[in-house]
């Protein structure tokens, strides 16, 4: 939490004008993600020092074209400068302007200072301004205004020095703008006194915004509501039809303002080259030609470069793991550590490798300036099923792993569609279920070739993906009705200029999501884990000793890793998991799966691709030990079911299985991620039962159907 005894700056300003650059430039690694009191809205927040005695703490306000909220994420900005109570309540604002579009981002600038905050305006984008042979006169701009105005670079840095003394003077002696762009009170003199004199308030442009937007603000009563009402009532105060005429008069005195201070060339232009790209990347065909080539590269990226770390951390943690078991004594506290809490740090830390492949990428997406692209091309097609153009880069991450896919929706910033990206994501087939699918598949298809090399199995696997791929846009079809925001959905977006991207900034960008991952959702994973290993390792009273003893009387002629696999198989019979299989046992039935499928169903919610290793468990009882997926395959096919005397595996069971796999939500790292990224338990908790309820109703219908 921000204490008071640190000023607060908050930084406000457009989207795309450089306020996270500069944030960054400021704190440094001196800053930490949290949300915003009441909302659901990523708080960046970090502490900067003033001078040798005195530190700050700044907070990176949501980007926003006015104080007039368009998403929700937008009203985040209004409800603090509004409320002298919140927390956040900044003693200045800076509030970044592009230089190179002075007239769009001067509007926010005018509300805020109408607002009688203390203001330092940071003139940023100055190169790409000089680049569009503007000139901004920075000087002529504070006598415009009457506020401190600083020339800065947020991405190199320059004119932080001179940033901070500006903000320091302010601090010491805060210069109000004696300007006043835009006075309610000219219009509708009575009513604005008498808002000011019912809610108490000294500033009319605040008053003006307690007319607009108490509906939405946190911080004020229901009577104060009512009383707001009754005064729109009363003096019959349109509200669309006086904003519309505020925003006119504010652009009148911006006009004024920047033909004061800015000098354009007759034709302004963006860079020759900047041009050219743009006519092969926003061309109707080879726009998606590239945009998929990108894709391709990204998806392999993420997929093959992370499996090299990610296989040493496996190894580190199975070294780690028998090292453990070999030192220390054994307990049951040993097997705690190393099969439980070991096992579900190795379940957090074998993510971090592709959440960082995938943000080196996206953010070099990002910064460079194509995603800006990909948006308009993608975007009327993804909009179509209520998602965004950015949706498809988590939607395509999706088939490596849904946990740092769900993670790069966050450049949406939309909320609704960022919202439904979350919750479609993991839909999409992810490489853990691949392990699943094959062994299944391999149990009922044959190898027979269709075309050339391609047979059978292939076509099924391929189907399975197309599967998850169509369920993902139609979930997110049908989301679209039932969610419901006050998102306007309609976006201002500005071409930026190709640049090349700096470095730090994707630094902090991977850095930033790695540790949430590992904080946050990381903590839920590691909790589960170890419940699920108490649940496969115990059972009521002393069943499982007595299973072991059990094994020795009936079996006697078993020995060695034989004898081993079988107790193995015995105690998890035995355990809570396995009572549970036996206990969902009726309920799963209709699906066509047995008790000690329904073990399998709860351990692979640790990790999908611990359903393998489980059935092999399961049903090792009386084979050979040794090799795996070979023997597995053999013992799913000899396994027969007690009561019908038929094949467990048939085609039915299996089929019914692949398409319950495609669906479930069955990952535990998902359902923390989902925590995380939507800041609560109600998301993840609809996404979790829509998806096996989905999961559980068509593998229902799919063994029924071929049964
Ligand atoms: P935010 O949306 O306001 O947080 O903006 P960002 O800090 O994310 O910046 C948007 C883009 O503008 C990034 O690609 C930055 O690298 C770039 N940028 C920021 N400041 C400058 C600047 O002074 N000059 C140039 N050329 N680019 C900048
Ligand atoms: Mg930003």
């Amino acid at each position: 939490m921000a204490s008071k005894t640190k000023p607060i700056i908050a930084l406000a300003g457009n989207p795309n004008s450089g306020k996270s650059s500069l944030f960054n430039q400021l704190t440094g690694l001196r800053q930490k993600i949290g949300n915003f009191p009441g909302v659901t809205v990523d708080k960046k927040s970090g502490t900067f020092r003033l001078d040798a005695a005195t530190e700050a703490t700044v907070v990176d306000l949501p980007g926003v074209y006015s104080l007039y909220p368009q998403s929700l994420d937008e009203r985040v900005v209004i409800d603090i400068l509004a409320n002298p109570a919140h927390e956040d309540y900044p003693e200045v604002v800076v509030v970044v302007v592009d230089a190179s579009n002075l007239k769009r981002n001067l509007l926010l600038f005018t509300e805020i200072a109408d607002l009688g905050l203390p203001v330092v305006l940071a003139l940023n984008m100055l190169d790409v301004a000089q680049n569009m042979q503007l000139q901004v006169n920075a000087t002529k701009l504070a006598m415009q205004t009457g506020v401190p105005v600083v020339r800065i670079n947020a991405r190199t840095g320059e004119g932080l020095e001179l940033l901070r003394q500006a903000v320091r003077q302010v601090l010491e002696k805060p210069v109000l703008s004696q300007k006043v762009y835009f006075d309610p009170a000219h219009h509708v003199p009575e009513l604005i006194a008498e808002v000011k004199q019912k809610c108490d308030l000294a500033n009319n442009n605040l008053a003006l915004h307690y007319l607009h937007q108490h509906g939405i603000f946190s911080f004020i009563s229901t009577e104060k509501r009512v009383v707001l009402d009754e005064l729109i009532e009363k003096h019959g105060f349109d509200l669309p039809d006086f904003q519309a005429e505020e925003t006119i008069n504010r652009y009148q005195k911006i006009d004024g303002i920047v033909k004061a201070t800015v000098t354009a060339p007759a034709v302004v232009q963006a860079p020759v080259w900047t041009k050219r790209l743009d006519q092969i990347l926003l061309h109707p065909l080879w726009g998606y030609t590239v945009f998929l080539l990108v894709l391709l590269v990204i998806f392999q990226a993420v997929f093959l470069l992370a499996q090299y770390p990610m296989d040493v951390i496996d190894g580190g943690v199975a070294a780690l793991t028998d090292w453990l078991k070999a030192t220390l004594p054994p307990s049951a506290l040993t097997n705690l550590l190393t099969d439980g809490l070991l096992a579900g740090i190795g379940g957090v830390v074998i993510f971090i490798p592709q959440i960082a492949f995938l943000f080196l990428l996206i953010s070099i997406l990002e910064e460079s300036g194509y995603m800006a692209r990909v948006m308009v091309i993608m975007d009327r097609l993804m909009r179509k099923f209520g998602l965004n153009g950015r949706s498809v880069v988590p939607l395509i991450s999706g088939v490596a792993c849904a946990v740092p896919a769900m993670m790069s929706a966050r450049s949406i910033s939309n909320y609704k569609e960022r919202l439904i990206t979350i919750l479609v994501t993991p839909l999409m087939s992810c490489a853990a279920r691949l392990p699943i699918f094959t062994i299944l598949i391999a149990l009922v298809m044959p190898p027979t070739p269709v075309v050339g090399f391609i047979n059978w199995q292939g076509i099924t696997l391929l189907g399975l993906y197309a599967l998850g791929l169509a369920s993902a846009l139609l979930s997110a079809w049908a989301l679209k009705g039932f969610i419901k925001t006050e998102d306007k959905g309609y976006f201002i977006m500005e071409m930026p200029t190709y640049k090349w991207p700096r470095w730090y900034h994707v630094g902090i960008s991977i850095w930033e999501s790695v540790k949430a991952f590992v904080l946050e959702a990381g903590k839920i994973i590691v909790a589960i884990s170890i419940i699920l290993w108490v649940l496969a390792s115990y059972g009521p009273g002393d069943s499982m000793e007595r299973a072991e003893q059990n094994l020795r009387q009936t079996q006697p002629a078993l020995t060695g890793q034989a004898f081993d696999n079988a107790v193995a198989a015995q105690k998890l019979e035995n355990s809570y998991a396995g009572r549970f299989g036996k206990f969902i046992e009726p309920a799963i039935a209709p699906l066509g799966y047995d008790w000690k499928i329904g073990i399998a169903l709860l351990t692979s919610f640790a990790a999908r691709e611990v359903f393998v290793g489980t059935i092999s468990t399961i049903y090792s009882i009386g084979s050979d030990a040794g090799e795996e997926n070979s023997t597995i395959k053999k013992r799913l096919k000899a396994e027969v079911n007690a009561k019908t005397g038929k094949p467990v595996y048939s085609t039915a069971t299996a089929f019914s299985l692949l398409i319950f796999y495609v669906f479930a939500m069955m990952c535990m790292s998902t359902l923390a991620t989902a925590y995380r990224e939507t800041h609560g338990w109600k998301w993840p908790a609809v996404q979790f039962f829509y998806m096996t309820g989905l999961a559980y109703l068509l593998a229902f219908l799919t063994y029924q159907g071929l049964k």
